[in-house]
């Protein structure tokens, strides 16, 4: 009986038993449901000696209900619920429901075999003879009850095949694998998908630990390492859920999410660590296209102020100085004014561009509000960030620029201009950044005072460092 075709097996053993036996019929009622009053079955298999003696075809028998108000027929439920087998020879039976039933049926008599499939009553299998009322006990019983135990062997072999052909489509469409380790051994299972995404071949019967760690982000192997010391310190239920990188069988990384718990045998004893591991890289991609968007200004680009202190953090502690310019742009209260809104909008917009040209990838550009940028570099002298800060204010005062209006128009020319102030990060790094904030903040100021248009260094060189458009 192959998994496959197991239905077709047990349709060839009834019938089998059926001429060896000399019964009228052979059948298999699957059981669907025990109520308290009744038991819910279906009739499912059957071989007949002739046609008259066929019942499969009848609709009584479709999901069918049977009561067990009389105690014969309840007491028999309960001893194939037992797992014990029956004969029946009609005549003899005591008078009732079933017997009445039975002897409906023309049976003069009858036996019964319960079918256990994995510790559960699956079913009944029965041999009906409608012609001779006889007591099947001795060989006829002992071959029914081989034959139920061969059915639920094929039953279970199907339904195990079944099942594992079903997880194995879960996991490709969820696109997860299965790990155990166990604590006997610390020997590895992996499911087959799972060594598929390992670029495993599904023969290998196990991975081992150590290639299977070695796969891990060096990063993520030392936290794997520390869920698992809290996982065996927690309480049995403990779980862990741990985002980790997983190097695949094409050598690129791919963010997993990593699931594990502890599994205790019957008596509560822990005996594996088991779990799954999840392609989790879309999802990491999102949550990191949406960070840097939350990075980012809306409208021009620019880092946005909390941009700013994650691009402080990247960047870390920088070789040499860090200098901070902050650059305003010249009566922009004005230029709103006479062109509106959104030529105002469309000149910021091309501001950044502009200050783009001049700024290397590393350096900051943040808009920090209104028409109001900072921009930070890092590994430059005073007078090399006073260069940097020159360029800009020329880069934009240099040319108009063209707004495009309409199709049909010619593009706006606006003229635009803007101060700036530079202050240099002072040693003392924890107060630094309001200090240096503080600092440029000043310079700006005096640059605006000093006529606009013009760059700035925050203290005593100030003015001599100071570059008007008087002097370009
Ligand atoms: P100055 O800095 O030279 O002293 O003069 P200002 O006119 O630029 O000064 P202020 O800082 O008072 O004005 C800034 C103006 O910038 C006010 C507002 O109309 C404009 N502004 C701020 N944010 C935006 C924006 O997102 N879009 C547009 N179009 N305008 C903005
Ligand atoms: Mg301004
Ligand atoms: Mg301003």
């Amino acid at each position: 009986m192959s998994a496959d075709q197991w239905a077709e097996g047990v349709d060839r053993l009834l019938a089998e038993i059926g001429p060896v036996t000399g019964a009228s019929r052979v059948w298999i009622f699957q059981l669907l449901e025990v109520q308290s009053d009744a038991v819910v079955q279906d009739y499912v298999f059957e071989w007949a000696s002739s046609e008259r003696y066929r019942q499969l075809n009848q609709n009584r028998f479709r999901f069918f209900s049977a009561a067990v108000e009389d105690p014969v027929y309840r007491r028999l439920v309960e001893e194939r619920q037992a797992g014990l087998s029956h004969d029946f020879c009609i005549p003899v039976m005591p008078e009732g429901p079933f017997r009445r039933d039975l002897a409906g049926q023309s049976i003069q008599s009858m036996a019964t075999v319960p079918i256990f499939v994995n510790g559960h009553w699956w079913g009944t299998l029965g041999i009906d003879d409608c012609e001779r009322p006889v007591s099947w006990r001795g060989p006829g019983l002992d071959l029914l009850e081989a034959a139920g135990q061969l059915i639920a062997a094929a039953l279970y072999r199907y339904q195990l095949n079944h099942r594992s052909r079903q997880i194995e489509l879960f996991h490709k469409v969820a696109n997860c694998g299965v790990w155990e380790i166990s604590l006997r051994n610390g020997r590895v299972w992996c499911s087959q998908a799972l060594k598929t995404v390992l670029g495993y071949p599904e023969t290998y019967p196990r991975v081992p630990l150590r290639r299977l760690l070695a796969r891990l982000h060096s990063e993520d192997r030392a936290a794997l390492r520390a869920c698992l010391r809290d996982l065996w310190r927690a309480a049995e239920s403990a779980q862990f859920r741990l985002d980790a990188r997983l190097r695949l069988a094409d050598r690129s990384w791919l963010w997993h999410e990593i699931i594990g718990e502890i599994q205790c045998n019957e008596s509560g004893r822990p005996v594996a660590i088991a779990g799954l591991v999840l392609d989790i890289s879309r999802r990491k991609q999102d949550e990191e296209q949406a960070l840097a968007a939350s990075q980012l200004d809306a409208l021009t680009g620019a880092l946005n102020r909390r941009g700013m202190d994650e691009h402080l953090e990247t960047i870390g502690p920088v070789t040499g100085l860090r200098h901070l310019i902050l650059l305003d742009i010249d009566h922009f209260k004005e230029i709103n004014d006479t062109h509106g809104h959104l030529v105002g909008d469309a000149l910021l917009r091309m501001m950044v561009g502009r200050l783009r040209h001049e700024l290397r990838p590393d350096d900051g550009l943040v808009r920090l509000g209104g028409e109001e940028f900072a921009v930070l570099v890092g590994g430059l002298g005073d007078d090399q960030a006073m260069a940097l800060a020159e360029r800009l204010r020329r880069r934009i005062a240099a040319e108009p620029f063209l707004v495009e209006m309409s199709q049909d128009e010619p593009p706006l020319k606006v003229a635009m201009s803007i101060s700036l102030g530079v202050a240099r990060q002072g040693d003392d790094v924890s107060q630094a950044p309001n200090q240096l904030m503080a600092e440029a903040d000043q310079a700006l100021y005096a640059a605006k005072h000093g006529g606009r248009n013009c760059a700035l260094f925050y203290g005593e060189a100030a003015e001599r460092r100071a570059v008007n458009l008087d002097t370009d």
